[in-house]
């Protein structure tokens, strides 16, 4: 016997609904996802009225789901918001080509005009080219620190006064689980915060932030809506997928793990002493960075000297490492540390330190 809607609309459920257990009809599922997402940018104000939004897309469905939905409820409850995608071409030959035809579809299909930024414009890089470089390794940290500076400055090129991206919870809380375990607390901090917003940058937000990652792909998969599932071809990214796999198992048991987790990570505070990195100017591109020079000049200026793994690690970890071996060891400035300002004693190979 079908199951009847739980809101008592008379008709039949088609889905129980992962965050609530709720079992639901299309419709009542798609307006209560909805009205949640209008809530959490409502409670938070992420928007004024006339303001100039970029929707980051990459035609996953998270992006896609985002511009779908922000044109819906802009529509809806009058935002008055002008909306813009923004989407970075990473450069990598059989996944972002193709990914991209998907946001240039959702362009005609919400009648959103589209700008494309690229990292081969930007840096003179694809990712394609990277990988034949550093290998299948490291190659995400590179990918994710030029998309970021990439997002900006497409977002500053555009002239937007918001960015909101496409994070739903179940990547928050895999970053609070990451971000404890790497014991970085400067991350930590921040990662929880519904809008990044340090001076001089452009902020962004993440409408999906208590949006369950299940949700998302329920609401795309009724809705019939266009996006790409395919995985990077260079994803090895573990860090990430230990987490994740961590959570899941967790979610086997306790069914509000990714909300509890978000929680945790929003209530944690730094108690007081605790030495935190203060944003400056990168001296090099302008960009915002906790560094005398940010980190993409660093990756960028170790993959144009040919020593592509020169800029991997944390500044702070190399500082550390040498302090302690400075003392007895005579100092030569190396090549990235030109734009750190770091001695590097002669007798240390910098690719054999265990970052
Ligand atoms: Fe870039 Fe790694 Fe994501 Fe691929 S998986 S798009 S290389 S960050
Ligand atoms: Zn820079």
């Amino acid at each position: 016997m079908p199951i009847q809607c739980s809101t008592g609309c008379h008709k039949n459920a088609v889905l129980k609904r992962p965050k609530t257990g709720d079992a639901l009809c299309k419709d009542c599922f798609f307006w209560v996802f909805e009205e949640e997402v209008h809530h959490t940018i409502t409670a938070a104000k992420l928007f004024t009225p006339d303001d100039y939004v970029a929707i980051a897309a990459s035609g996953g469905k998270d992006s896609t789901v985002l511009a779908y939905i922000m044109k819906l409820l802009n529509d809806r409850y009058n935002y008055g918001l002008k909306l813009v995608l923004l989407s970075v071409d990473e450069g990598i030959t059989g996944y972002r080509d193709d990914s991209l035809e998907t946001v240039k579809r959702n362009e005609q299909q919400y009648s959103i005009p589209l700008k494309i930024v690229s990292y081969d414009e930007l840096y003179g890089w694809t990712m394609d080219r990277i990988v034949e470089q550093i290998g299948l390794k490291n190659n995400c940290t590179f990918c994710g620190v030029f998309r970021r500076q990439a997002l900006d400055r497409g977002a500053t090129l555009l002239k937007v006064d918001k960015i909101v991206t496409g994070h739903n919870a179940d990547d928050i809380a895999e970053t609070v689980i990451m971000n404890i375990l790497r014991g970085d607390i400067a991350r930590l901090q921040r990662c929880t915060a519904i809008v990044t917003a340090s001076e001089g940058t452009i902020p962004r937000s993440k409408p999906f932030k208590y949006t369950y990652e299940k949700e998302i792909v329920m609401y795309a998969y009724f809705k019939k809506l266009d996006y790409f599932s395919t995985e990077c071809i260079y994803s090895p990214n573990a860090y990430r997928g230990y987490a994740r796999a961590f959570l899941k198992d967790l979610e086997k048991i306790r069914s509000t793990s990714i909300i509890d987790v978000i929680h945790s990570g929003e209530c944690f505070s730094v108690r007081d002493g605790v030495k935190l990195p203060t944003q400056g100017i990168c001296e090099q591109c302008g960009h915002v960075s906790s560094q005398p020079v940010c980190k993409a000049c660093v990756l960028l200026e170790g993959l144009n000297k040919g020593k592509p793994r020169l800029g991997l690690g944390k500044t702070s970890k190399i500082r550390e490492h040498l302090k302690r071996n400075d003392e007895n060891l005579e100092g030569v400035v190396a090549s990235d540390a030109d734009t750190h300002k770091i001695n590097i004693p002669k007798t240390i190979n910098i690719k054999q330190l265990d970052f």
